[in-house]
């Protein structure tokens, strides 16, 4: 689990160390408290090394954002799971999307909020390391309300302006854990996401790909593990044509074709 960087065996250095043998007279709390400030200012450090402090550095960027529906009753039910202990383990994430459109922050941009498990997105192993995950309420069984897809499209717009997050990296927990999760499933409304300007979309009128097209590699192009490739295909399904299926067809290699192609050269 993530630390939050107070070292214990610097605290007990500090209160047994003569050169902070002074120290040792302020009450515990008080001592205890002004590690901590300092801590919380420097970050962690490693104690191998000598501390020389640099100022130039800022917060780590995520590079990729994920869409979750909740498959819960209700925004408050979620915001409890979201925010307390679960008997399956503590789960967050960074942003909860109300059905009326109502936008909930509920981790900071910069930290890492768990809400993607184990999985794999391109070279990307430590998804909740590297993303933004958003909740969207949502029972898995109804289709998307316009308000929440708006104010969706109004949050992927902040996020990817100011954390400097590439448009086309949004993607669903299903894409990048296809073994094991849906969701957001095959009713959400990825096209109107892409007519938007987020995600990845096939461009219209890319024809069939050429004799010797591989799929699979097409499919690890975009992102894709295809360690099992029944569940690889169906979260390909539902992203890309909102159906069911686990078998690749002719349309599926026109939308692959059309996803990896270089884009055309535009004439001179
Ligand atoms: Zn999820």
């Amino acid at each position: 689990m993530d630390s939050n960087g107070i070292s214990t065996r610097g605290l007990g250095a500090a209160l047994h160390h003569p050169r902070h043998a002074r120290w040792t007279r302020l009450p515990l709390v008080v001592l205890a408290t002004l590690l901590l400030a300092a801590c919380a200012h420097s970050g962690p450090r490693n104690p191998l090394a000598t501390w020389v402090p640099s100022k130039n550095f800022d917060e780590r960027r995520p590079v990729v954002i994920v869409l979750h529906y909740t498959e819960q009753k209700s925004v408050e039910q979620s915001l409890d799971t979201l925010r307390s202990r679960n008997s399956g383990g503590r789960v967050s994430s960074h942003y909860l999307l109300g059905k009326d459109g109502k936008i909930y922050q509920l981790v900071s941009d910069s930290r890492r909020a768990w809400h993607a498990g184990a999985g794999r997105w391109g070279a990307i192993t430590d998804v909740n390391n590297a993303s933004i995950g958003i909740e969207i309420d949502n029972d898995g069984k109804s289709p998307f309300p316009d308000a929440q897809i708006d104010s969706l499209i109004v949050l992927l717009r902040d996020l990817t302006q100011r954390l400097r997050i590439p448009p086309t990296q949004v993607i669903g927990h299903s894409d990048l854990a296809p073994t094991r999760k849906i969701d957001p499933g095959p009713l959400f409304p990825w096209k109107r996401l892409a007519d938007a300007g987020f995600g990845l979309w096939p461009a219209d009128g890319a024809g069939d790909p050429p004799p010797g097209f591989d799929p699979w590699l097409a499919l690890q192009a975009i992102g894709y593990s295809v360690d099992n490739r029944t569940d690889t295909v169906r979260a390909f399904h539902h992203r890309f044509r909102g159906s069911e299926g686990t078998e690749l067809d002719a349309e599926d290699l026109r939308i692959l074709h059309a996803l990896t192609a270089p884009a055309a050269t535009p004439p001179r």
